[in-house]
Protein backbone atom coordinates (compact mmCIF):
# COMPACT_ATOMS: atom_id res chain seq x y z
CA UNK A 1 0.00 0.00 0.00
CA UNK A 2 1.04 3.63 -1.00
CA UNK A 3 1.17 5.00 2.30
CA UNK A 4 0.77 8.86 1.43
CA UNK A 5 -1.85 8.00 -1.35
CA UNK A 6 -4.30 6.25 1.04
CA UNK A 7 -7.57 7.95 1.97
CA UNK A 8 -7.96 8.26 5.91
CA UNK A 9 -10.36 5.69 6.32
CA UNK A 10 -7.98 2.97 4.55
CA UNK A 11 -5.52 3.89 6.84
CA UNK A 12 -7.61 3.32 9.43
CA UNK A 13 -8.90 0.31 8.51
CA UNK A 14 -5.34 -1.46 8.14
CA UNK A 15 -3.83 0.73 11.51
CA UNK A 16 -7.03 -1.27 13.29
CA UNK A 17 -6.62 -4.57 11.45
CA UNK A 18 -3.14 -4.25 12.97
CA UNK A 19 -1.55 -4.64 8.93
CA UNK A 20 0.49 -1.20 9.43
CA UNK A 21 1.44 0.31 12.43
CA UNK A 22 0.41 3.88 13.42
CA UNK A 23 3.73 5.12 14.10
CA UNK A 24 4.70 3.60 10.40
CA UNK A 25 1.83 5.52 8.57
CA UNK A 26 3.05 8.83 11.05
CA UNK A 27 7.24 7.76 9.49
CA UNK A 28 5.74 7.68 6.29
CA UNK A 29 3.48 11.31 6.09
CA UNK A 30 6.97 13.12 8.15
CA UNK A 31 9.20 11.45 4.92
CA UNK A 32 7.09 12.88 2.60
CA UNK A 33 7.03 16.37 4.52
CA UNK A 34 10.71 15.94 4.64
CA UNK A 35 10.64 15.61 0.85
CA UNK A 36 8.64 18.23 -0.62
CA UNK A 37 7.48 20.98 1.74
CA UNK A 38 10.12 23.09 1.08
CA UNK A 39 8.59 23.40 -2.01
CA UNK A 40 5.19 23.76 -1.17
CA UNK A 41 5.96 25.21 2.63
CA UNK A 42 2.56 24.26 3.68
CA UNK A 43 3.97 23.84 7.76
CA UNK A 44 4.67 26.77 10.26
CA UNK A 45 6.03 23.92 12.35
CA UNK A 46 6.19 20.05 12.59
CA UNK A 47 5.52 18.52 16.15
CA UNK A 48 7.92 15.38 14.88
CA UNK A 49 8.22 14.06 18.56
CA UNK A 50 4.69 14.41 19.34
CA UNK A 51 2.86 12.65 16.30
CA UNK A 52 5.14 10.04 16.75
CA UNK A 53 4.38 9.85 20.75
CA UNK A 54 0.54 9.91 19.56
CA UNK A 55 1.25 7.72 16.68
CA UNK A 56 2.78 5.01 19.58
CA UNK A 57 -0.07 5.50 21.86
CA UNK A 58 -2.88 4.35 19.24
CA UNK A 59 -0.68 1.26 18.32
CA UNK A 60 -0.51 0.40 22.17
CA UNK A 61 -4.29 0.38 22.46
CA UNK A 62 -4.68 -1.60 19.29
CA UNK A 63 -2.47 -4.11 20.46
CA UNK A 64 -4.33 -4.47 23.75
CA UNK A 65 -7.36 -5.23 22.25
CA UNK A 66 -8.75 -1.69 22.52
CA UNK A 67 -11.76 -0.82 20.35
CA UNK A 68 -10.71 2.36 18.46
CA UNK A 69 -11.95 5.44 16.40
CA UNK A 70 -12.70 5.18 12.76
CA UNK A 71 -9.32 7.36 12.21
CA UNK A 72 -7.14 6.38 14.83
CA UNK A 73 -3.71 6.68 14.44
CA UNK A 74 -4.14 8.46 10.90
CA UNK A 75 -2.30 12.00 10.92
CA UNK A 76 -3.88 15.18 10.20
CA UNK A 77 -2.32 19.05 9.53
CA UNK A 78 -3.96 21.38 12.02
CA UNK A 79 -4.23 25.04 10.41
CA UNK A 80 -2.30 27.28 12.79
CA UNK A 81 -5.03 29.35 14.67
CA UNK A 82 -6.53 26.09 16.51
CA UNK A 83 -4.61 26.20 19.75
CA UNK A 84 -2.69 22.78 20.87
CA UNK A 85 -1.08 22.74 24.41
CA UNK A 86 2.48 23.50 24.27
CA UNK A 87 2.89 23.34 20.52
CA UNK A 88 3.57 26.81 18.63
CA UNK A 89 0.64 28.49 17.91
CA UNK A 90 1.08 31.79 15.89
CA UNK A 91 -1.78 32.28 13.25
CA UNK A 92 0.35 33.72 10.91
CA UNK A 93 1.43 36.46 12.65
CA UNK A 94 4.48 37.71 14.40
CA UNK A 95 3.15 38.92 17.46
CA UNK A 96 2.18 35.44 18.05
CA UNK A 97 5.83 34.05 17.32
CA UNK A 98 6.87 31.67 19.44
CA UNK A 99 3.82 31.39 21.64
CA UNK A 100 2.73 27.97 23.43
CA UNK A 101 -0.92 27.98 24.31
CA UNK A 102 -1.35 26.43 27.92
CA UNK A 103 -4.50 24.77 26.09
CA UNK A 104 -5.90 22.65 23.73
CA UNK A 105 -8.98 23.91 21.24
CA UNK A 106 -12.24 22.00 21.72
CA UNK A 107 -11.48 20.38 17.89
CA UNK A 108 -7.49 19.42 19.18
CA UNK A 109 -8.90 17.58 22.43
CA UNK A 110 -11.84 15.81 19.98
CA UNK A 111 -8.93 15.04 17.57
CA UNK A 112 -6.29 13.51 19.98
CA UNK A 113 -9.00 12.04 22.25
CA UNK A 114 -10.24 9.79 18.86
CA UNK A 115 -6.84 9.13 18.51
CA UNK A 116 -5.91 11.29 15.17
CA UNK A 117 -2.21 11.89 15.15
CA UNK A 118 -1.75 15.84 14.78
CA UNK A 119 2.03 16.14 12.67
CA UNK A 120 1.97 19.71 12.59
CA UNK A 121 0.56 23.34 12.19
CA UNK A 122 -0.21 24.57 8.70
CA UNK A 123 0.50 28.12 7.17
CA UNK A 124 -2.36 30.73 6.76
CA UNK A 125 -3.00 34.57 6.15
CA UNK A 126 -2.46 36.35 9.08
CA UNK A 127 -5.37 35.98 12.04
CA UNK A 128 -7.13 34.45 8.57
CA UNK A 129 -7.27 37.66 6.73
CA UNK A 130 -6.60 36.59 3.40
CA UNK A 131 -7.11 34.46 0.22
CA UNK A 132 -3.90 33.68 -1.01
CA UNK A 133 -1.98 32.92 2.07
CA UNK A 134 0.60 35.42 1.03
CA UNK A 135 -0.29 37.91 4.04
CA UNK A 136 1.43 35.45 6.33
CA UNK A 137 3.58 36.97 8.54
CA UNK A 138 6.14 33.55 7.22
CA UNK A 139 6.07 33.99 3.86
CA UNK A 140 3.53 32.81 1.04
CA UNK A 141 2.31 28.40 0.65
CA UNK A 142 2.91 27.25 -2.93
CA UNK A 143 0.21 25.75 -4.58
CA UNK A 144 1.09 22.00 -5.18
CA UNK A 145 -0.45 21.94 -8.72
CA UNK A 146 2.02 25.22 -10.36
CA UNK A 147 4.60 26.15 -7.48
CA UNK A 148 4.57 29.66 -9.12
CA UNK A 149 0.55 30.08 -7.86
CA UNK A 150 -1.40 30.80 -4.33
CA UNK A 151 -3.46 28.18 -2.75
CA UNK A 152 -5.76 29.90 -1.93
CA UNK A 153 -6.11 31.65 1.70
CA UNK A 154 -6.62 31.97 4.48
CA UNK A 155 -6.20 27.89 5.48
CA UNK A 156 -4.01 27.41 1.88
CA UNK A 157 -1.42 25.81 4.33
CA UNK A 158 -4.03 23.43 5.25
CA UNK A 159 -5.47 22.54 1.95
CA UNK A 160 -1.66 22.26 0.32
CA UNK A 161 -0.43 20.24 2.42
CA UNK A 162 -3.05 17.48 1.13
CA UNK A 163 -2.90 18.13 -2.32
CA UNK A 164 0.82 17.71 -1.58
CA UNK A 165 0.21 13.78 0.21
CA UNK A 166 1.61 15.44 3.30
CA UNK A 167 -1.49 14.50 4.84
CA UNK A 168 -4.95 12.77 4.37
CA UNK A 169 -6.97 14.69 6.87
CA UNK A 170 -6.57 18.61 7.39
CA UNK A 171 -8.58 21.38 9.90
CA UNK A 172 -9.87 24.78 8.43
CA UNK A 173 -11.60 27.52 9.55
CA UNK A 174 -14.05 29.53 7.31
CA UNK A 175 -15.47 33.16 7.89
CA UNK A 176 -15.93 34.13 4.34
CA UNK A 177 -14.14 31.06 2.43
CA UNK A 178 -11.40 30.22 4.13
CA UNK A 179 -11.98 26.14 3.44
CA UNK A 180 -13.38 26.88 0.74
CA UNK A 181 -11.56 28.60 -1.60
CA UNK A 182 -8.39 26.77 -0.75
CA UNK A 183 -10.10 23.51 -1.47
CA UNK A 184 -11.44 24.70 -4.85
CA UNK A 185 -7.63 26.12 -5.67
CA UNK A 186 -6.04 22.70 -4.45
CA UNK A 187 -8.63 20.24 -6.19
CA UNK A 188 -9.69 19.31 -2.29
CA UNK A 189 -12.70 18.93 -0.55
CA UNK A 190 -13.44 21.40 2.48
CA UNK A 191 -16.65 21.61 4.15
CA UNK A 192 -17.51 24.66 6.26
CA UNK A 193 -20.27 23.09 8.58
CA UNK A 194 -23.15 24.92 10.32
CA UNK A 195 -22.27 28.13 12.17
CA UNK A 196 -22.30 26.54 15.90
CA UNK A 197 -21.67 22.66 14.82
CA UNK A 198 -18.06 22.70 15.20
CA UNK A 199 -16.78 24.33 18.30
CA UNK A 200 -14.95 27.92 17.68
CA UNK A 201 -13.10 27.23 21.85
CA UNK A 202 -9.61 27.46 21.13
CA UNK A 203 -9.51 29.48 17.35
CA UNK A 204 -8.29 32.60 17.51
CA UNK A 205 -11.00 34.75 16.97
CA UNK A 206 -11.21 36.59 13.35
CA UNK A 207 -14.96 37.95 13.57
CA UNK A 208 -16.74 35.60 15.95
CA UNK A 209 -20.17 36.24 14.16
CA UNK A 210 -18.64 34.03 11.00
CA UNK A 211 -15.64 32.00 12.05
CA UNK A 212 -16.21 28.51 12.00
CA UNK A 213 -13.81 25.80 12.17
CA UNK A 214 -14.39 22.54 9.79
CA UNK A 215 -13.29 19.47 8.08
CA UNK A 216 -10.53 19.11 4.58
CA UNK A 217 -9.51 15.72 3.38
CA UNK A 218 -9.38 14.47 -0.29
CA UNK A 219 -12.71 12.44 -0.52
CA UNK A 220 -15.85 13.13 0.67
CA UNK A 221 -16.06 10.07 3.30
CA UNK A 222 -12.66 11.13 4.78
CA UNK A 223 -13.95 14.56 5.31
CA UNK A 224 -17.30 12.94 6.35
CA UNK A 225 -15.65 10.98 9.04
CA UNK A 226 -13.25 14.22 10.11
CA UNK A 227 -16.97 16.14 10.40
CA UNK A 228 -17.96 13.42 13.48
CA UNK A 229 -15.06 13.30 15.63
CA UNK A 230 -14.50 17.47 15.85
CA UNK A 231 -18.75 18.18 15.45
CA UNK A 232 -21.46 18.33 18.31
CA UNK A 233 -22.19 20.54 21.38
CA UNK A 234 -19.75 22.19 23.51
CA UNK A 235 -20.07 23.77 27.10
CA UNK A 236 -17.29 25.78 26.60
CA UNK A 237 -18.39 27.73 23.58
CA UNK A 238 -21.19 29.97 24.16
CA UNK A 239 -22.52 29.91 20.29
CA UNK A 240 -22.36 25.78 20.31
CA UNK A 241 -25.62 24.36 19.03
CA UNK A 242 -26.91 21.99 21.19
CA UNK A 243 -27.83 19.52 18.46
CA UNK A 244 -26.49 16.14 17.00
CA UNK A 245 -24.04 16.36 14.59
CA UNK A 246 -25.65 15.78 10.79
CA UNK A 247 -25.64 12.36 9.92
CA UNK A 248 -22.94 12.94 7.44
CA UNK A 249 -21.44 10.05 7.30
CA UNK A 250 -24.15 8.29 6.45
CA UNK A 251 -24.66 11.15 3.63
CA UNK A 252 -21.26 10.18 2.37
CA UNK A 253 -21.49 6.76 1.95
CA UNK A 254 -25.09 6.96 0.61
CA UNK A 255 -24.18 9.54 -1.94
CA UNK A 256 -27.18 9.42 -3.91
CA UNK A 257 -28.87 12.56 -5.67
CA UNK A 258 -31.88 11.06 -7.27
CA UNK A 259 -35.32 13.71 -6.55
CA UNK A 260 -32.68 16.10 -5.04
CA UNK A 261 -33.85 19.79 -5.79
CA UNK A 262 -30.56 21.51 -7.00
CA UNK A 263 -31.01 25.46 -7.29
CA UNK A 264 -28.60 27.11 -9.50
CA UNK A 265 -28.09 30.78 -8.01
CA UNK A 266 -29.01 32.99 -10.49
CA UNK A 267 -26.59 35.63 -8.82
CA UNK A 268 -23.43 33.71 -8.81
CA UNK A 269 -22.39 33.41 -11.95
CA UNK A 270 -21.62 36.08 -15.39
CA UNK A 271 -19.55 38.94 -15.46
CA UNK A 272 -16.26 38.95 -13.51
CA UNK A 273 -16.34 35.03 -13.93
CA UNK A 274 -13.78 33.01 -15.92
CA UNK A 275 -15.16 31.16 -19.38
CA UNK A 276 -13.80 28.33 -17.85
CA UNK A 277 -14.97 28.01 -14.14
CA UNK A 278 -18.63 28.96 -15.49
CA UNK A 279 -18.47 26.45 -18.52
CA UNK A 280 -16.94 23.61 -15.46
CA UNK A 281 -20.06 24.32 -13.26
CA UNK A 282 -22.96 24.20 -15.87
CA UNK A 283 -21.37 20.65 -16.88
CA UNK A 284 -21.10 19.88 -13.40
CA UNK A 285 -24.96 20.70 -13.29
CA UNK A 286 -26.16 18.37 -16.13
CA UNK A 287 -23.93 15.60 -14.46
CA UNK A 288 -25.84 15.91 -11.39
CA UNK A 289 -29.14 16.15 -13.12
CA UNK A 290 -28.20 13.00 -15.50
CA UNK A 291 -28.08 11.36 -11.96
CA UNK A 292 -31.49 12.42 -11.16
CA UNK A 293 -31.35 15.67 -9.67
CA UNK A 294 -34.15 18.15 -10.40
CA UNK A 295 -32.24 21.42 -11.65
CA UNK A 296 -33.85 24.75 -10.82
CA UNK A 297 -33.14 28.22 -10.84
CA UNK A 298 -33.21 30.42 -7.72
CA UNK A 299 -33.00 34.15 -7.01
CA UNK A 300 -30.71 35.57 -4.09
CA UNK A 301 -30.56 39.36 -4.99
CA UNK A 302 -29.34 40.68 -1.92
CA UNK A 303 -25.95 38.34 -2.67
CA UNK A 304 -25.15 41.21 -4.58
CA UNK A 305 -24.13 43.39 -1.28
CA UNK A 306 -23.24 40.31 1.14
CA UNK A 307 -19.09 41.15 -0.09
CA UNK A 308 -19.50 44.75 0.74
CA UNK A 309 -21.75 44.35 4.44
CA UNK A 310 -19.18 41.04 5.24
CA UNK A 311 -16.13 43.87 4.80
CA UNK A 312 -17.82 46.04 7.30
CA UNK A 313 -19.01 42.96 10.08
CA UNK A 314 -15.78 41.52 9.63
CA UNK A 315 -13.20 44.32 10.23
CA UNK A 316 -15.60 45.75 12.68
CA UNK A 317 -15.57 42.64 14.78
CA UNK A 318 -11.90 41.77 14.18
CA UNK A 319 -11.00 45.75 15.16
CA UNK A 320 -12.37 44.51 18.91
CA UNK A 321 -11.35 40.94 19.02
CA UNK A 322 -7.44 41.77 17.99
CA UNK A 323 -7.54 44.35 20.80
CA UNK A 324 -6.20 41.58 23.32
CA UNK A 325 -2.92 41.54 21.52
CA UNK A 326 -1.84 44.32 23.50
CA UNK A 327 1.96 42.96 24.30
CA UNK A 328 1.16 42.89 28.10
CA UNK A 329 0.52 39.66 29.08
CA UNK A 330 1.19 37.00 25.90
CA UNK A 331 2.89 37.33 22.95
CA UNK A 332 5.79 40.12 20.78
CA UNK A 333 6.14 42.98 23.22
CA UNK A 334 8.54 45.58 21.55
CA UNK A 335 10.07 49.20 23.49
CA UNK A 336 9.70 47.89 27.10
CA UNK A 337 12.82 49.16 28.19
CA UNK A 338 11.80 51.37 31.57
CA UNK A 339 11.37 54.53 29.69
CA UNK A 340 8.68 54.15 27.95
CA UNK A 341 4.64 54.47 28.93
CA UNK A 342 2.75 51.21 28.77
CA UNK A 343 0.16 52.69 26.08
CA UNK A 344 3.55 53.51 23.84
CA UNK A 345 5.01 49.91 24.28
CA UNK A 346 1.52 48.51 23.41
CA UNK A 347 1.82 50.88 20.37
CA UNK A 348 5.26 49.61 19.40
CA UNK A 349 4.66 45.94 19.74
CA UNK A 350 1.88 45.93 17.58
CA UNK A 351 3.25 48.03 14.69
CA UNK A 352 5.83 45.83 14.72
CA UNK A 353 3.55 42.49 14.76
CA UNK A 354 0.72 43.37 13.03
CA UNK A 355 1.11 42.73 9.02
CA UNK A 356 -0.34 45.78 6.77
CA UNK A 357 -4.00 43.83 5.71
CA UNK A 358 -4.28 43.34 9.62
CA UNK A 359 -3.92 46.99 10.28
CA UNK A 360 -5.79 47.96 6.98
CA UNK A 361 -8.91 45.85 8.56
CA UNK A 362 -8.46 47.27 12.70
CA UNK A 363 -8.44 50.86 10.95
CA UNK A 364 -11.66 50.18 9.16
CA UNK A 365 -13.29 48.11 11.71
CA UNK A 366 -12.29 50.53 14.13
CA UNK A 367 -13.59 53.42 12.43
CA UNK A 368 -16.95 51.56 11.19
CA UNK A 369 -17.87 51.33 15.03
CA UNK A 370 -17.19 54.54 15.52
CA UNK A 371 -19.47 57.16 17.12
CA UNK A 372 -20.92 58.68 14.32
CA UNK A 373 -20.92 55.91 12.12
CA UNK A 374 -21.53 52.88 13.88
CA UNK A 375 -25.64 53.13 12.34
CA UNK A 376 -24.39 54.37 8.76
CA UNK A 377 -21.59 51.74 8.62
CA UNK A 378 -21.79 48.28 10.79
CA UNK A 379 -25.78 48.95 11.41
CA UNK A 380 -26.45 49.07 7.67
CA UNK A 381 -24.29 46.19 7.04
CA UNK A 382 -26.38 44.11 9.96
CA UNK A 383 -29.77 44.99 7.99
CA UNK A 384 -27.92 43.60 4.57
CA UNK A 385 -26.84 40.48 6.73
CA UNK A 386 -30.66 40.05 7.17
CA UNK A 387 -31.21 39.98 4.10
CA UNK A 388 -28.76 37.50 2.35
CA UNK A 389 -30.42 35.57 5.20
CA UNK A 390 -34.04 36.35 4.21
CA UNK A 391 -32.47 35.49 0.49
CA UNK A 392 -31.49 32.36 1.51
CA UNK A 393 -34.82 30.79 3.56
CA UNK A 394 -37.16 31.65 0.05
CA UNK A 395 -34.23 29.66 -1.85
CA UNK A 396 -34.18 26.87 0.48
CA UNK A 397 -38.33 26.98 -0.22
CA UNK A 398 -37.81 25.78 -3.84
CA UNK A 399 -34.23 23.67 -3.63
CA UNK A 400 -32.93 21.48 -0.75
CA UNK A 401 -29.31 22.79 -2.06
CA UNK A 402 -28.37 25.28 -3.42
CA UNK A 403 -25.02 25.70 -6.29
CA UNK A 404 -22.58 27.95 -7.70
CA UNK A 405 -18.70 27.99 -8.53
CA UNK A 406 -16.82 28.32 -5.53
CA UNK A 407 -14.64 30.85 -7.19
CA UNK A 408 -15.12 33.12 -10.23
CA UNK A 409 -11.77 32.10 -11.36
CA UNK A 410 -8.81 29.00 -10.86
CA UNK A 411 -5.51 29.83 -8.71
CA UNK A 412 -4.04 33.18 -9.35
CA UNK A 413 -0.04 33.37 -9.77
CA UNK A 414 1.75 34.13 -6.31
CA UNK A 415 2.02 38.18 -5.96
CA UNK A 416 -0.48 39.18 -9.24
CA UNK A 417 -3.18 40.40 -7.00
CA UNK A 418 -1.08 41.61 -3.76
CA UNK A 419 -1.40 45.33 -4.81
CA UNK A 420 -4.75 45.48 -5.22
CA UNK A 421 -6.85 44.67 -1.88
CA UNK A 422 -10.59 44.64 -3.81
CA UNK A 423 -9.31 42.23 -6.64
CA UNK A 424 -8.35 39.94 -3.33
CA UNK A 425 -11.77 40.55 -2.33
CA UNK A 426 -13.58 39.45 -5.22
CA UNK A 427 -12.22 35.48 -4.80
CA UNK A 428 -14.89 35.00 -1.64
CA UNK A 429 -18.11 36.18 -3.87
CA UNK A 430 -19.92 33.42 -3.38
CA UNK A 431 -18.30 31.73 -0.31
CA UNK A 432 -19.58 34.69 1.49
CA UNK A 433 -23.85 34.31 1.72
CA UNK A 434 -23.26 31.17 4.03
CA UNK A 435 -20.90 32.77 6.69
CA UNK A 436 -23.49 35.80 7.04
CA UNK A 437 -26.44 33.35 7.02
CA UNK A 438 -24.33 30.95 9.35
CA UNK A 439 -25.66 27.76 6.96
CA UNK A 440 -23.51 25.14 5.55
CA UNK A 441 -21.71 24.62 2.90
CA UNK A 442 -18.64 22.95 0.71
CA UNK A 443 -16.60 23.12 -1.91
CA UNK A 444 -15.67 19.58 -4.09
CA UNK A 445 -13.28 19.17 -7.02
CA UNK A 446 -15.15 19.36 -10.20
CA UNK A 447 -12.52 19.58 -12.83
CA UNK A 448 -9.03 21.32 -14.27
CA UNK A 449 -8.62 24.29 -16.45
CA UNK A 450 -6.89 23.84 -19.87
CA UNK A 451 -4.30 25.05 -17.79
CA UNK A 452 -4.43 21.97 -15.69
CA UNK A 453 -5.69 23.62 -12.91
CA UNK A 454 -8.00 22.88 -10.29
CA UNK A 455 -12.14 24.23 -10.15
CA UNK A 456 -14.42 23.66 -7.12
CA UNK A 457 -17.94 23.08 -7.65
CA UNK A 458 -20.07 24.84 -4.37
CA UNK A 459 -23.03 23.52 -2.65
CA UNK A 460 -24.93 25.19 -0.30
CA UNK A 461 -27.30 23.59 2.61
CA UNK A 462 -30.17 25.02 4.81
CA UNK A 463 -28.77 24.68 9.06
CA UNK A 464 -28.04 21.69 10.53
CA UNK A 465 -28.47 20.06 6.85
CA UNK A 466 -24.94 19.23 6.63
CA UNK A 467 -25.39 15.81 5.49
CA UNK A 468 -27.07 17.17 2.02
CA UNK A 469 -23.73 18.57 0.98
CA UNK A 470 -22.29 15.59 1.52
CA UNK A 471 -24.68 13.52 -0.49
CA UNK A 472 -23.64 15.97 -3.57
CA UNK A 473 -20.58 15.63 -2.92
CA UNK A 474 -20.56 11.63 -2.89
CA UNK A 475 -22.56 11.56 -5.88
CA UNK A 476 -20.16 14.13 -7.72
CA UNK A 477 -17.27 12.46 -7.03
CA UNK A 478 -18.10 8.89 -7.74
CA UNK A 479 -19.64 10.21 -11.29
CA UNK A 480 -16.35 12.24 -11.84
CA UNK A 481 -14.03 9.48 -10.71
CA UNK A 482 -15.61 6.92 -13.35
CA UNK A 483 -14.95 9.47 -15.97
CA UNK A 484 -11.94 10.78 -14.81
CA UNK A 485 -10.36 7.24 -14.83
CA UNK A 486 -9.59 8.02 -10.73
CA UNK A 487 -9.02 10.90 -8.96
CA UNK A 488 -8.31 14.06 -10.20
CA UNK A 489 -5.45 14.60 -7.45
CA UNK A 490 -3.72 11.38 -9.35
CA UNK A 491 -2.98 14.46 -12.00
CA UNK A 492 -0.96 16.52 -9.29
CA UNK A 493 2.53 17.53 -10.22
CA UNK A 494 5.50 14.94 -9.26
CA UNK A 495 7.18 17.44 -6.28
CA UNK A 496 9.88 14.95 -5.48
CA UNK A 497 11.25 15.24 -9.25
CA UNK A 498 13.62 18.06 -10.84
CA UNK A 499 12.57 21.77 -10.59
CA UNK A 500 11.03 21.96 -14.42
CA UNK A 501 9.54 25.89 -14.97
CA UNK A 502 11.76 28.76 -14.60
CA UNK A 503 9.78 29.99 -10.46
CA UNK A 504 10.82 26.99 -9.30
CA UNK A 505 14.32 27.28 -10.53
CA UNK A 506 14.90 30.91 -9.22
CA UNK A 507 13.69 29.78 -6.12
N1 LIG B 1 -10.73 35.77 2.31
C1 LIG B 1 -11.66 36.19 3.31
C2 LIG B 1 -11.07 37.31 4.11
O1 LIG B 1 -10.00 37.71 3.81
C3 LIG B 1 -12.05 35.03 4.17
C4 LIG B 1 -11.17 34.77 5.32
C5 LIG B 1 -11.57 33.60 6.15
O2 LIG B 1 -12.52 32.88 5.84
N2 LIG B 1 -10.89 33.45 7.26
O3 LIG B 1 -11.65 37.80 5.03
Amino acid sequence: MDITRSTAADLAASIAAGEVSSVEVTRAHLDRIGAVDDKVHAFLSVDEDGALAQAAAVDARIAAGEQVGPLAGVPLALKDVLTQRGVPTTAGSRILEGWRPPYDATVTRRLLEAGVVILGKTNMDEFAMGSSTENSAYGPTYNPWDLSRVPGGSGGGSAAALAAFEAPLAIGTDTGGSIRQPAAFTGTVGVKPTYGGVSRYGQIALASSLDQPGPCARTVLDTALLHEVIGGHDPKDQTSLAAPVPAVVEAARHGDVKGLRIGVVRELGGEGYAPEAEANFHATVERLASLGAEVVEVSCPNFEYALAAYYLILPSEASSNLARFDAMRYGLRVGDDGTRSTEQVMALSREAGFGAEVKRRIIIGTYALSAGYRDAYYGSAQKVRTLVQQDFTAAFAKADVLVSPTTPTAAFGIGERLDDPMAMYLNDLCTIPTNLAGNSAASFPSGLTSDGLPLGFHVMAPHLADDRLYLVGAALERSLQDSWGGPLLDRVADLTAPATTATEVAR
